[in-house]
Formats: C-alpha cells, sequence, structure tokens
C-alpha cells in the first residue's frame, strides 16, 4: 500500500468539511526535497512546504508553513523556500518556539502523575484554568486560579471528561464521542477480534478501551494513544500516551516515543491491530493519508515474510464528502453508513430526522460484512450489498446499491444516472442535479487552470495550451479567480476576506443542510 509517489505531487488544500469552495493554496510534497523543512515555532515537526496558486497563473512561489495549524492566530511560521534568516531572526525564533513548548517534558509529566496517584483523595486537585494537575508545593501558584479538588482515580482515568476539550477550529478543535458511539466501538473492537487499538487523534476512545479493560477481566484490549494535546500526557505513562503530529509523523519526544509505537504495532509480529483516527476535520487529506502510510509501513516491518500481501486495519473516521478523496488514497477503504456522534457539536448529533444527522462515518479496509451495526438504532442489513445500511437508507434497482450517504432516503436521477439526495433538482442549465437555489454559473471545485472538475492544476494538460482557449475560460472564471487573489495575497493562507468565508460558511451550510 505504499504511496505511489512521483518525485513532486501537488494537491490543492481541500476545503473545511462540506466546503465545495477552493482555496489558493496548494501543498507541495516532495520525496526528495532538496532542504529540510524548517521546524514549526510549537516543535510540531517539520513544516509543510505549500505553493500559491492563482487561477489561471502558471508561475506560483513556495512557502514553509506549520502542518497542523492551518489558521495563522494560532501558528503565523512563515517563510519563503528561497528566504535566508538572518542570525537575529533565527534566534528570535528559538526564543519563540522556547516558549510555546509544552511547560514539562514527557518524563516529568510521568513522575508527576505517580506521585499525584499516592496522594491521599483530599490533596488531590486540578488546576482548570492551567490545565494542570497540581502537587502540594504548587497550591499557592495556582491561589488565584479556577482548582478543583478531591480528584478520583476514576475522574484521573478519564480526562477527557477533566479537560475542557479545545474548540479552535481548524488546528485541535477536539469533538469527543458521545458515549453511544465511543461505547458501540469499544463493544465492536473485540468483536472483530482485535486485542490492540493504536488510537490517534481519539483520545476519548483510548481511555474507554483502558477503563473497560481494567473493569473487565476478560476484555484483554489494550490501547496506545498518539495525540498532538500535551495536556494528554499528564495522565499517562509512557507506554499509554505519546505525543505526535499526524499530519507529518512527527513525535514530539524523539525515537523513545516512536520505539514505544513500534512495539505496540509490531507485538505478536503485527497480529490483532487496529488503528482508530478521528482527525480534525479542517486537515488535509494527502498529508493524513501519507502519515497513515508510514504507520502502515512501520507495523509491516514487524512482519513475517508470507503476510506482506496483508493490511494493518484501519477505522479512518471523517466526514462522508471525503469518500472519493479518502478512497483515493486508499482504494481497499469502503464507507460504513455508521454515524459517528459527538457530545460537543451540535451539527453533529445522531437523530432519526432531518437535519440534526451526524455527516461523520467511519471509513475502513475491513469488509463491511462483517462490522454489525446495531440493529436497535435502525440499522438493517442488506444482503445485495452486503453490508449493514441505516434504515432510511434503501436498495435502489437502477443502481444496484444502497445509495445514500447522509442517512436519509434518496432518489433516483434517471438522466444522471445516480441517486442524489431529496431534495435536489435536476437543473437543465448545469445539466446535472444539485440544489434548488444555486447561481448556475457557481463555483466548482476544478482545476485553477482550465476550471475541470476531475484533476489538479499539476496534471493540466492545458497547461500550454493556445492562450485563447484559456482565455475563454479564465474569462469565465475571472470572477473566481479575483475572489482567489484575494486569499493568496500577501503572506496568509488563511487570511480570507470576510465576505468570502461568509460565502463559504453559506455554502457549506448549504452543503450540510440540502
Ligand atoms: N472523537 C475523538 C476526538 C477527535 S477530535 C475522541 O472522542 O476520542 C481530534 C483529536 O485530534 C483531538 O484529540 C486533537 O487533540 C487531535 N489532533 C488535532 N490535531 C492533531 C495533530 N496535528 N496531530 C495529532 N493529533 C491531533
Ligand atoms: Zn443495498
Ligand atoms: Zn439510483
Ligand atoms: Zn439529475
Ligand atoms: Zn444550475
Amino acid at each position: 500500500m505504499a504511496a505511489p509517489r512521483s518525485g513532486q505531487e501537488s494537491v490543492k488544500a481541500e476545503p473545511s468539511a462540506g466546503s465545495q469552495g477552493s482555496s489558493g493554496v496548494e501543498v507541495v510534497l516532495l520525496s526528495d526535497p532538496a532542504a529540510p523543512a524548517p521546524l514549526c515555532p510549537h516543535e510540531l515537526g517539520p513544516t509543510l512546504l505549500f505553493v500559491k496558486v492563482s487561477q489561471g497563473k502558471e508561475e506560483t512561489r513556495r512557502f514553509y508553513a506549520c502542518s497542523a495549524c492551518r489558521d495563522r492566530k494560532d501558528c503565523n511560521f512563515f517563510q519563503w523556500e528561497d528566504e535566508k534568516l538572518s542570525g537575529v531572526r533565527l534566534a528570535a525564533r528559538e526564543a519563540y518556539n522556547q516558549r510555546c513548548r509544552p511547560p514539562l517534558s514527557r518524563l516529568q509529566c510521568v513522575q508527576r502523575y505517580l506521585r499525584f496517584t499516592e496522594l491521599p483523595l483530599t490533596q488531590r486537585k486540578f488546576c482548570q484554568s492551567c490545565q494542570q494537575l497540581l502537587l502540594p508545593d504548587e497550591w499557592g501558584e495556582h491561589r488565584e486560579h479556577q482548582v478543583v479538588g478531591d480528584i478520583a482515580i476514576t475522574q484521573l482515568r478519564r480526562p477527557s471528561q477533566l479537560l475542557y476539550p479545545l474548540e479552535n477550529k481548524k488546528t485541535n478543535a477536539q469533538y469527543l464521542f458521545a458515549d453511544r458511539t465511543c461505547h458501540f466501538l469499544v463493544g465492536l473492537l473485540p468483536a472483530l477480534g482485535f486485542r490492540r487499538v493504536l488510537c490517534v487523534g481519539t483520545p476519548r476512545l483510548h481511555e474507554l478501551i483502558r477503563l473497560t479493560a481494567s473493569g473487565d477481566k476478560k476484555s484483554n484490549l489494550k490501547s496506545l494513544l498518539l495525540d498532538i494535546d500535551f495536556r494528554y500526557s499528564q495522565f499517562y505513562m509512557e507506554d499509554g500516551f505519546c505525543r505526535y503530529n499526524m499530519f507529518n509523523h512527527h513525535f514530539f519526544d524523539g525515537k523513545p516515543a516512536l520505539e514505544v509505537c513500534r512495539a505496540f504495532l509490531q507485538e505478536e509480529s503485527g497480529e490483532g491491530v487496529i488503528m482508530v483516527t478521528d482527525p480534525p476535520f479542517g486537515g488535509l487529506v494527502e498529508p493524513l493519508a501519507i502519515t497513515f502510510k508510514k504507520l502502515i509501513t512501520l507495523w509491516k516491518e514487524g512482519q513475517g515474510q508470507d503476510d506482506s500481501h496483508q493490511e494493518m486495519p484501519i477505522f479512518w473516521i471523517f466526514p462522508y464528502f471525503f469518500e472519493a478523496r479518502i478512497c483515493q488514497f486508499f482504494p481497499s477503504f469502503s464507507m460504513l453508513d455508521y454515524q459517528v456522534d459527538y457530545d460537543n457539536h451540535a451539527l453533529y448529533k445522531h437523530g432519526k430526522t432531518g437535519r440534526k444527522q451526524s455527516p461523520v462515518r467511519i471509513f475502513t479496509n475491513i469488509p463491511p460484512n462483517k462490522i454489525i451495526l446495531p440493529t436497535e438504532e435502525g440499522y438493517r442489513f442488506c444482503p445485495l450489498c452486503q453490508r449493514y445500511v441505516s434504515l432510511e437508507n434503501q436498495h435502489c434497482e437502477h443502481c444496484n446499491s444502497c445509495t445514500s450517504k447522509d442517512g436519509r432516503k434518496w432518489k433516483h436521477c434517471f438522466l444522471c444516472k445516480k441517486c442524489v439526495k431529496p431534495s435536489w433538482i435536476h437543473c437543465s442549465i448545469c445539466s446535472r442535479c444539485t440544489v434548488a437555489d444555486h447561481s448556475c454559473e457557481g463555483p466548482k471545485d476544478g482545476c485553477f487552470i482550465c476550471g475541470e472538475l476531475g484533476h489538479k492544476r499539476s496534471s493540466c494538460s492545458n497547461i500550454g495550451t493556445p492562450k485563447k482557449a484559456r482565455a475563454v475560460r479564465n474569462q469565465k472564471q475571472r470572477k473566481r479567480s479575483k475572489m482567489k487573489m484575494e486569499t493568496t495575497k500577501g503572506q496568509s493562507m488563511n487570511h480570507t476576506s470576510v465576505t468570502r468565508k461568509k460565502k463559504k460558511r453559506e455554502r457549506a451550510h448549504q452543503y450540510l443542510c440540502s
């Protein structure tokens, strides 16, 4: 499953979940970079190389930006690829980096955790302001803060309830699984025969697995959490948590942490392990796919020769509208109909009707007929599709499949020769089905040069075609192009104009709610 990578691969930055707009920034993935990427101020590992693109233009300039923080408010790292930094600027950056680092080392965290658990209940305090467990000699410094006392061992085992979920939209939005989903997963994984779960960005699943395992001697499910949120390092020993950036496969605590992960994946020659990941939806699919392939490689290295054709089982939790994109990188994946829902996400709640249904699904390389979805929640088995589907998802005899993606009953369009959302209409101008109140020349998420869907700028055959043919297209797209120029000007990749942001939001809203 190694990534077929040409020397240089360039992909347009994905719009945020549900949005059909496109941004003017592409990420460039070099298999053989001339120079190592600079490190990001927050030590999130190497930055990614991006390229600014303007529609209809071929000249580009490349720059490094933070891989994890797509919002420039959170990480203002920016450096042109060909830029030479002065000693003064390098020193300033280093000083800034120092300030951004977590206050405690991994080892310190482990030692503190051990000391903390030995304290009597009345001395176990947690500072909500600092999101930190306090030892008695630190109480003084936190006198003015929000401090809660009597932290029980059971609370220590559920850090996702003690810590507040990070709310930053693009970087670190933490959407914690609702109990319904978490219990479903914790029941499903051992039923599928798994004994170890690599939790990548799933802290609540990790803690529930450990909680279940400690309460039930029969369940010997083990779990290792990889997450960028260093607050979790206070609650786990080295073999339970590694601070990790899933956008660039970076272990913050270096080789020892990588070895923890390797040992976990390669235990029992890699038998019985599954990776479950729930990345932030604002993230780019491609860097994630490349990271997951690196984890797959790590797992494969521990396998015997005759197992080499096998794939590491994966659950990748992501919104359904990323299906094509994910399957592009992982052709063996299929999307389950199960609706993943969250505690702290108003839009993503499980529900029988209408708009409140979660768009988040599980993508997996496990055969879908093996994954039994709960009938008490209305899922049923379709013998023709050989998979469990939601109640409203009906088998279309023309498509020969249960076609709904969003949990509602879809209708077949004979002109489009496929099933579409129930509220969509077939527009004769666009000659396709779409939302009723659309503008017929509305933006399409296509190639920056020719505007066609289905390929990207880097592989556009129109590079070098007669200027006239392109001029016609360019004229058509001038409005959109103008918008894009705004977003690519200056140093920001995300300083979108307010109107564009608003438009994008509206489109996302329209898309989700149509
Ligand atoms: N539903 C999951 C949480 C998903 S929220 C659960 O309940 O367990 C996304 C998670 O990914 C958060 O825990 C967040 O800290 C983590 N995350 C965000 N950016 C990351 C990055 N670059 N690398 C690793 N983890 C990241
Ligand atoms: Zn079916
Ligand atoms: Zn159909
Ligand atoms: Zn149609
Ligand atoms: Zn139209």
